[in-house]
């Protein structure tokens, strides 16, 4: 069991900044997110793109922002976990014990839900004999691509996750790669590079075809595609990966007994915390009279919810309030030194 002072649920900007309020004011804190990456929206949705409101920022694009919150939180010793959804939060006592889809448990008077619009997840075949085969045979995301060398791995998908990992798994594996239009999404340098691998016979493509069988017993042996004609084709193969994208779900959090409206936790505006004592929700999935689905809204949220989790966490201290130009207790933190 993990002992921390506040856990974040969401490691997007909001996420982040209130990680660096908590460690500001001498509090620990742990961050789990769904993704395997740290950034959120920003990172996930739009890494490219620039962002002119962020205060101080006359321009930045998501991942220069997602950069420069770590860069910001370098000073302190921060553990992610990544990969891993927040599934439960009980009462214990005076404590939350917080259950992850990894079976990790933390124990924390404070639990901070940066959660966004929810946690993001792959979207799925529709198939439910796939269910079987999940995390085995059939996969949404790559953590070793070693495991596909020599084996035939079938591609769906027509973006650019599809096409990048159809190109780079083609030099060690057969690839079928199969989409069901005619048309690629992904980049077109992308899908030229494709096309030319079709030429030369390093990757199988089949175009308006889906899935619409798979089997084997305790893995993969082979899928049946179909196409608009209802045309079915086996193909024999090892593994399967779908990219579909990614939909976004409040997913448990909506379990956790909290006050929920049009998928966003009511909070105050005093220490945005919830109707349950040490349950607090910043960012974008918090809802209040006047609230803004901005990045800025979130940092602030999070500077209060942070200087609330003071009071559970060291109830036997007071918080004192003290900027960060003329602090030397956050001088130390940082680890920088004082005049
Ligand atoms: C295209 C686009 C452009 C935008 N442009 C701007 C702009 O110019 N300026 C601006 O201010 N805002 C902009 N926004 C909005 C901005 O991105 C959001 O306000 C911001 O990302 C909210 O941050 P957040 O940390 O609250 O949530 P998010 O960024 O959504 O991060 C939440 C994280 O929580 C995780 N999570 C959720 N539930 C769980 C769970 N149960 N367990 C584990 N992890 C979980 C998710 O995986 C996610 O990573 C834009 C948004 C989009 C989509």
């Amino acid at each position: 069991m993990i002992k921390t002072d506040a856990l974040i649920i969401g490691a997007g900007p909001t996420g982040l900044f209130t990680a660096h309020q908590l460690k500001l004011i001498g509090l620990n804190c742990e961050i789990v997110d769904n993704l395997d990456k740290i950034g959120g929206q920003c990172i996930e949705l739009y890494p490219d793109k620039p962002i002119y409101d962020i205060p101080a920022v006359p321009e930045c694009t998501g991942e220069e922002l997602t950069n420069n919150l770590i860069n910001q939180l370098k000073p302190f010793d921060i553990k992610f976990h990544l990969s891993e959804r927040v599934e439960e939060v009980k009462k214990e006592k005076n404590d939350w014990i917080v259950k992850t889809s990894n079976n990790k448990i933390f124990l924390t008077p404070n639990v901070i839900i940066a959660g966004g619009v929810g946690s993001f997840e792959p979207r799925k075949f529709p198939l439910k004999e796939c269910l079987k085969f999940e995390n085995n045979s059939i996969f949404y995301s790559i953590k070793d691509k070693k495991i596909f060398d020599g084996k035939t791995v079938s591609i769906f998908g027509g973006g650019d996750s599809a096409l990048d990992w159809a190109i780079e798994l083609s030099k060690n594996s057969k690839v079928n790669l199969i989409h069901r239009r005619d048309e690629f999404r992904g980049a077109q340098a992308t899908v030229n590079t494709m096309q030319d691998l079709v030429k030369s016979g390093n990757i199988n493509l089949f175009k308006k075809y889906q899935i619409n069988n798979v089997k084997g017993s305790d893995k993969l042996e082979s899928i049946e595609i179909k196409n608009d004609n209802s045309e079915t084709k086996i193909l024999k193969t090892d593994f399967v990966l779908g990219f579909f994208g990614l939909i976004m779900q409040l997913g448990p959090i909506a379990n956790w007994g909290l006050n929920i409206d049009k998928k966003t936790i009511e909070v105050d505006t005093e220490k945005f915390e919830t109707n349950q004592k040490g349950i607090y929700a910043v960012g974008d999935i918090c809802n209040y009279p006047g609230k803004l689905k901005l990045i800025l809204s979130g940092f602030h949220e999070g500077a209060l919810a942070a200087r609330a989790c003071f009071k559970l966490a060291r109830p036997n201290e007071k918080y004192r309030f003290e900027f960060t130009t003329s602090s030397k207790n956050i001088k130390n933190r940082l680890g920088v030194k004082s005049d």
